[in-house]
């Protein structure tokens, strides 16, 4: 518990891992849409095709069949296993994996989870694979990690994976040496989280970026931001960094093909002149927010809270922006008759409406503009890779660690790349995996140190 002092009063904040408030009532629709049967590993499944069979996807349905699965398991490992999933996961999978005494967190939180519970043994998280990573990365040597399903990617991740950075990398470093320093998002695999460590740089999360890149900017380096344009932009502009001091450079493939030499002598001076250089990937998710739908809420009297992975016109405009944790304090803190609107993943939202219309307080969809006010209708979406960890996964996950069958491929270690079509894992050898987990641990903690000291 940490003190806090607002306007009016001193509040205690509880930042360890709580739970949803989230419950699974009678009749309610257990809604995540189902996969295909092609979708699941061959080792899932006969957990698939069981669940595609239940008639219906009600908790009276699905409960009793996960039960089957899940609490032999739970049984089998006792205190040693912990279950995990984001905040962004569809309700269904926050509130079951509640409901097995699992935790649920933003991706700060969930990184420590194995480095501050030393007495579990085995992870199971459902979330996304940096999330998973970064928890293999932090934790002890006899800790086992494993993702429900290794699809599980984040598309702003795949637009800066290890080859496609290293070349502007390598340009940088040659230009600028030791000035350079890289700071990660978590978004980012433990590769590029090892850039940082090695330059001397950090990692940071949407609930830390401001106190990151308060530090970065104070060791007058030159920034290199990966992988998220927008939160970069930000959080740069947060911290008194200029729009003409920021260079944007393309992300995804079109980034490994551009070069600094291939630039003109006038943007080559741009970049020499830059503090911050930001990698152009961005959250599909959070772009569909606008201006026009803040100014459109903010009209009908509601309160506008963003996420930092929005565009800048939109976070400049909106009441407050911040991380997921941030959000849902803002559904907390909100009191009987108070309107919210929200710009962030869609099932977040779903699950925040969910929470508030208990309380007497109404959440919207920042991107739910009605069609007959001139808006799209419903442009707001949740995440969809994040949302490939279903119940199958989850029960097929658990039963096979029971039995001792668990997929290598669920296995999570430093250093692998995971191939979010297929969910190919290529994974490193022991020594280059030794390597890369140092340098990575250097950047996060680091991160650990800085947020903490900050509190
Ligand atoms: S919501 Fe966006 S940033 Fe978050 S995991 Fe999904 S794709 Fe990645």
């Amino acid at each position: 518990m940490v003190a806090i002092t607002r306007k009016h009063r001193t509040v205690e904040v509880d930042r360890s891992m709580r739970s949803s408030g989230i419950t699974l009532a009678p009749g309610m629709n257990i809604c995540q849409s189902d996969l295909p049967l092609d979708w699941y590993q061959d080792e899932l499944k006969p957990y698939a095709e069981e669940y595609l069979a239940l008639p219906d996807r009600t908790p009276e349905t699905v409960l009793p069949w996960m039960d089957r699965y899940v609490l032999p398991a739970l049984r089998h490992f006792g205190d040693r296993v912990q279950l995990l999933a984001h905040y962004y996961m569809g309700g269904e999978i926050v509130k079951l994996v509640e409901r097995y005494g699992g935790r649920i967190a933003d991706s700060y939180e969930l990184a420590k989870q194995a480095k501050n519970n030393p007495d579990k043994k085995i992870f199971v998280e459902s979330a996304v694979h940096f999330m998973a990573e970064t928890i293999a990365l932090l934790k002890h040597d006899d800790q086992e990690v494993w993702i429900t399903n290794p699809k599980s990617g984040c598309t702003m991740e795949a637009l800066a994976k290890e080859d496609m950075v290293l070349p502007l990398y390598d340009e940088l470093v040659e230009r600028y040496g030791e000035q350079l320093m890289v700071v990660c998002y978590m978004n980012t695999s433990g590769r590029l989280k090892a850039l940082a460590g090695r330059t001397g740089g950090a990692v940071c999360t949407s609930s830390n970026a401001g106190v990151i890149m308060r530090w970065a900017k104070s060791q007058q380096k030159k920034i290199l931001f990966v992988p998220d344009e927008h939160l970069g932009r930000n959080s740069g502009k947060k911290v008194g960094i200029a729009a003409e001091r920021m260079f944007l450079w393309p992300g995804g493939w079109d980034g490994a093909k551009q070069s600094v030499a291939a630039l003109s002598a006038g943007e080559q001076r741009r970049l020499d002149d830059a503090e911050l250089i930001l990698w152009g990937s961005f959250c599909g998710v959070h772009m569909v927010f606008t201006p026009a739908q803040v100014a459109f809420w903010k009209d009908r009297g509601y309160r506008v809270v963003v996420h930092p992975e929005c565009r800048m016109e939109v976070v400049d405009v909106a009441d407050g922006a911040g991380s997921t944790n941030y959000l849902w304090q803002a559904v907390l803190d909100a009191k009987a008759g108070d309107k919210l609107a929200i710009g962030t993943e869609g099932h977040f939202v779903r699950n925040a409406r969910a929470l508030a219309a208990a309380r007497g307080v109404e959440v919207q969809n920042l991107a739910d503009v009605p069609a007959s006010a001139g808006g799209p209708g419903s442009l707001g979406c949740g995440c969809a890779t994040m949302s490939r960890n279903d119940p199958p996964h989850l029960v097929g996950i658990m039963d096979l660690l029971r039995q001792g069958k668990a997929p290598e491929l669920n296995r999570v270690l430093p250093g692998d790349v995971v191939d979010e079509a297929s969910g190919a894992r290529e994974r490193l050898d022991g020594a280059s995996r030794a390597e890369i987990a140092a340098d990575a641990r250097k950047a996060l903690q680091r991160m650990i140190e800085l947020t903490e000291a900050a509190r």
